[in-house]
C-alpha cells in the first residue's frame, strides 16, 4: 500500500498525546494522519472490529480520493467492494435519469463498501501508521484544564490526554460534554437499510435512487454489492417523520414492494434486520472547534443534507483536524483559538456545498419541480453534468443555465 503524507507543515512530537474517541472513518482518518506526523495517538473504540455500523455503505468519488490519500488503494475493499460509475435516478412522475460520474469528479469512479469492511480496513491503518487502537472502551464524559483533558470511561478507568478528538459519531458522547447543542429536528435525519441477496440488478455498475410519489418525502436507494447482493435503504427528514407518525421499517416494507423497486429486487431475500440511525445535517455545523478539543465527522455534523452522504467529510476532516493541530501546535496555542485553523479549512471546503445541499433538499421535496429536473437532465448534456455534481457533493452553486433549463424543462 502506498500512502501520501500530509504536508508536515509542523511535525509533531510523541509528547502530544491526542485522544481520539469513536474509531469510524473520522477517526481513522484522523488518527492516521496525527500517527503518520509523529503524534502519540489513542484511539478509544467502544466497539470491536469488524463491526457493523448503519449505512448505506456508499463511497463518493472524493471518498475513494480520500481513501487513496489514507493509503487504502485505488479499490479499497477489493473484491468485497461493487465499482460504481453511474447514478440511476427516478423522479416521482417516473421520469428516469442515467447519470454518468463525470471523470473530472476524481476519475469518476464511485464504489458501493460494506462498513463492516470498510472500517475495519481503516482502523487497521490507522494502527498501521502508529496508532494505539484499544477497543471496548467506552467514553462516557471529560473534563478540560489548562493542562490537559482528562477521559472517563464506562469501566472506571481515566484517560489523561493533550488534546481530544470528538469522533464518535451521531449521538456523540464528547459533543454533549463539551456543551455544544443538539441538532434540532428539522436539522436531521433519519434512515434505515437492510442487505438483499440474491439480487439481479438491472445497472449494477449504478447508484440507484428512487422518489416513489406514495412515499415523499422520504426517498430511498438500492447500491450493488459484489456476489449479487444490494445495500437498499430508505430515509427523510427527522422532523418530517415525527410529523407524518409513520415508522421507518413500514416506510421500508412500502418502498420494497413498490413497482420499480420490487422489480429490482423480484427473487431477493432479505438478509438480517431492517436497521436506522440518526443524521445530522452539515447546514447545523457551527461548534466544532474549542479549547483543546475538535469535533468531526458526524459528531460535527458533517453529512450532506441532499444525499446523506457523511463517509467523505468525515475522512476529510481528519486530514483537516491533523493539519489544525499541528499549526496549533506550533503556535504553543491548543486553545480553541489556536485550533481555529480547524474551522477555517472545513468551512471553506464544505459549508458552501452544505447550505446549498440543505437548500435543494426543500426543492426535491417538490414532486413536478424534481420530475422537471430530471427530464432538463435527460435531454441536456450540461444539466446532467451539473446535476452529477450535485448529487456527488461537488456542487457549491446552481448555475442560471441549470435553473433556466428546469424552469423551461429542457
Ligand atoms: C442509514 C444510513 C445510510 C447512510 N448511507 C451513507 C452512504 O451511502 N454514504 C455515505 O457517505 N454516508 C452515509 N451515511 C452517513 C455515514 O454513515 C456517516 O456520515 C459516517 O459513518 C460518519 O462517520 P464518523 O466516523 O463521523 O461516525 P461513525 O461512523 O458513526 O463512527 C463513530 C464511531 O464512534 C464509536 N463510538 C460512539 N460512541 C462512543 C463512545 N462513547 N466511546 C467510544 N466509542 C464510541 C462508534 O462505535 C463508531 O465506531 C448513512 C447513514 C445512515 C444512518
Amino acid at each position: 500500500m502506498v500512502s501520501t503524507p500530509l504536508r508536515p507543515s509542523s511535525p509533531l512530537s510523541s509528547s502530544l498525546h491526542v485522544a481520539i474517541v469513536g474509531a469510524g472513518p473520522a477517526g481513522s482518518s484522523a488518527a492516521t494522519f496525527l500517527a503518520q506526523q509523529g503524534a502519540r495517538v489513542t484511539l478509544l473504540e467502544r466497539g470491536r472490529f469488524p463491526r457493523d455500523k448503519i449505512c448505506g455503505d456508499g463511497c463518493t468519488p472524493r471518498a475513494l480520493w480520500m481513501l487513496e490519500r489514507l493509503g487504502l488503494g485505488t479499490l479499497p475493499g477489493g473484491t468485497e467492494a461493487a465499482p460504481v460509475d453511474s447514478i440511476h435516478a427516478i423522479s416521482p412522475g417516473g421520469v428516469v435519469l442515467d447519470v454518468t460520474i463525470p471523470p473530472r469528479l476524481f476519475g469518476g469512479k464511485a464504489c458501493v463498501i460494506p462498513r463492516q469492511v470498510l472500517d475495519e480496513r481503516l482502523v487497521q491503518r490507522a494502527v498501521q501508521a502508529g496508532a494505539e487502537l484499544r477497543e471496548g472502551v467506552r467514553v462516557e464524559g471529560l473534563e478540560r484544564d489548562a493542562n490537559g483533558v482528562v477521559l472517563h470511561c464506562r469501566d472506571g478507568e481515566s484517560l489523561r490526554a493533550d488534546l481530544v478528538l470528538g469522533c464518535d459519531g451521531s449521538p456523540s458522547v464528547v459533543r454533549r460534554a463539551l456543551g455544544a447543542p443538539d441538532f434540532p429536528e428539522h436539522e436531521g435525519a433519519f434512515a434505515v437499510r437492510a442487505y438483499y441477496e440474491g439480487v439481479r440488478l438491472s445497472r449494477p455498475r449504478s447508484m440507484a435512487f428512487y422518489w416513489e410519489k406514495e412515499l415523499l418525502p422520504a426517498y430511498g436507494w438500492i447500491f450493488p454489492l459484489p456476489g449479487g447482493r444490494a445495500n437498499v435503504g430508505l430515509g427523510l427528514r427527522a422532523d418530517q417523520l415525527a410529523a407524518s407518525g409513520a415508522k421507518l421499517p413500514e416506510l421500508m416494507e412500502r418502498f420494497c414492494a413498490s413497482s420499480h423497486v420490487a422489480a429490482e429486487l423480484a427473487g431477493a431475500r432479505r438478509v438480517g434486520k431492517v436497521k436506522g440511525h440518526h443524521l445530522p445535517f452539515g447546514s447545523f455545523a457551527q461548534h466544532t472547534t474549542f479549547d483543546r478539543a475538535l469535533l468531526l465527522g458526524d459528531a460535527a455534523g458533517f453529512v450532506n443534507p441532499l444525499t446523506g452522504e457523511g463517509i467523505e467529510f468525515a475522512l476529510e476532516s481528519g486530514a483537516f483536524a491533523a493539519e489544525a493541530v499541528a499549526e496549533a501546535v506550533a503556535a504553543g496555542d491548543l486553545s480553541a483559538r489556536g485550533l481555529q485553523g480547524y474551522a477555517r479549512r472545513w468551512q471553506t471546503r464544505f459549508r458552501t456545498a452544505f447550505l446549498l445541499n440543505r437548500k435543494l433538499m426543500f426543492a426535491f421535496e417538490r414532486p413536478r419541480l424534481l420530475d422537471r429536473t430530471f427530464r432538463a437532465a435527460d435531454r441536456n448534456a450540461r444539466v446532467r453534468d451539473e446535476l452529477a455534481d450535485i448529487i456527488s457533493g461537488e456542487a457549491s452553486r446552481i448555475t442560471w443555465r441549470f435553473l433556466a433549463a428546469v424552469a423551461l424543462g429542457r
